[in-house]
């Protein structure tokens, strides 16, 4: 059986720079308590390893993050990489705490961009996952923006401006998005269109779709990172025949790779390079 490990696969500069703030947040404020506002990185892994060095995560599905702040009185909360609403910077202010923003450049960069056609009098059709705190934190900047994350959002859609723009969560597949594009030209043919995928998502997705002969692609991620989830859509719409989300080696089932001549290994942008290389010398071992 042959393993390859897909390139580029694993961290992106945005999550190890979330990291890297968060452990330096850590070490400069020894005796302050150290909150993140939502998983730093959508990866359970690296919310253990924060919490071993006593960064807490606030992270709870039942609650907003407004409800999840009332609960803080004092210490630094860090921002997580996906971006943050000015609502939620404003109430972190206004409740005298400190803050750390681990925004991704890559985010922030959109978020500015939207900004910019909103001053210029555009709608915003911006394409997204529901709930995600990255298309949250911009949908949180004016009702002119408007979330499609399907074509039957599209349907629904009734935009009274003249003048619309389309662009896209950093994190969401190239191919779907270039789907939506069609989509949207059809209902409204002026949109101006700007491709906001980040270069980590789509290297990592454009690296499957170079795949020949795999058999078996195994995607090493968090069931709640968007780009997992995106790359494993990637590996079905390639035509691998089996595609597997896996959060560590545990999860592999030995029956699978039963008569497989060619397995894959690729990781979400938030998957520690540890869990890959346990799951590349857990497949060697079995290859024995
Ligand atoms: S996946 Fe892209 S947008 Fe998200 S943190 Fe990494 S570089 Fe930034």
């Amino acid at each position: 059986m042959e393993i390859v490990k897909v390139i580029p696969s694993g961290y992106c500069k945005g999550v190890v720079n979330a990291i890297r703030l968060a452990k330096q947040t850590r070490t400069d404020n020894p005796d302050e308590k150290v909150y993140v506002l939502g998983m730093l990185v959508h990866n359970s892994y690296v919310s253990e390893e924060l919490s071993a060095l006593g960064i807490v995560t606030l992270d709870d599905s039942l609650k907003s993050k407004e409800e999840l702040l009332d609960e803080i009185d004092e210490g630094i909360i860090i921002f997580t990489a996906h971006g943050i609403s000015q609502k939620i910077k404003d109430k972190v202010i206004a409740k005298g705490l400190k803050y750390v923003d681990a925004s991704c450049v890559d985010v922030l960069k959109t978020q500015n961009i939207i900004k910019e056609k909103l001053k210029e009098g555009y709608d915003v059709i911006y394409f997204g996952k529901k709930k995600h705190p990255e298309a949250e934190a911009v949908i949180s900047i004016s009702d002119h923006i408007h979330l499609v994350t399907n074509e039957e959002d599209l349907k629904d859609l009734e935009i009274d401006n003249d003048k619309i723009f389309l662009t896209n969560q950093t994190t969401m597949s190239y191919l779907e998005l270039k789907d939506l594009i069609e989509k949207v030209k059809e209902k409204y043919p002026d949109t101006v269109v700007q491709k906001e995928i980040c270069n980590a998502t789509s290297s990592r997705q454009e690296a499957i779709y170079k795949l020949e002969n795999c058999d078996l692609l195994y995607v090493v991620g968090d069931v709640k990172s968007n780009n997992t989830n995106k790359l494993v859509e990637v590996g079905k719409r390639h035509g691998i025949k089996k595609v597997l989300l896996i959060q560590n080696y545990k999860d592999i089932n030995d029956e699978d790779l039963i008569g497989t001549d060619k397995v894959c290994v690729t990781a979400g942008a938030s998957t520690p390079p540890s869990l890959i290389k346990e799951v590349i010398d857990y497949l060697k071992e079995k290859n024995i």
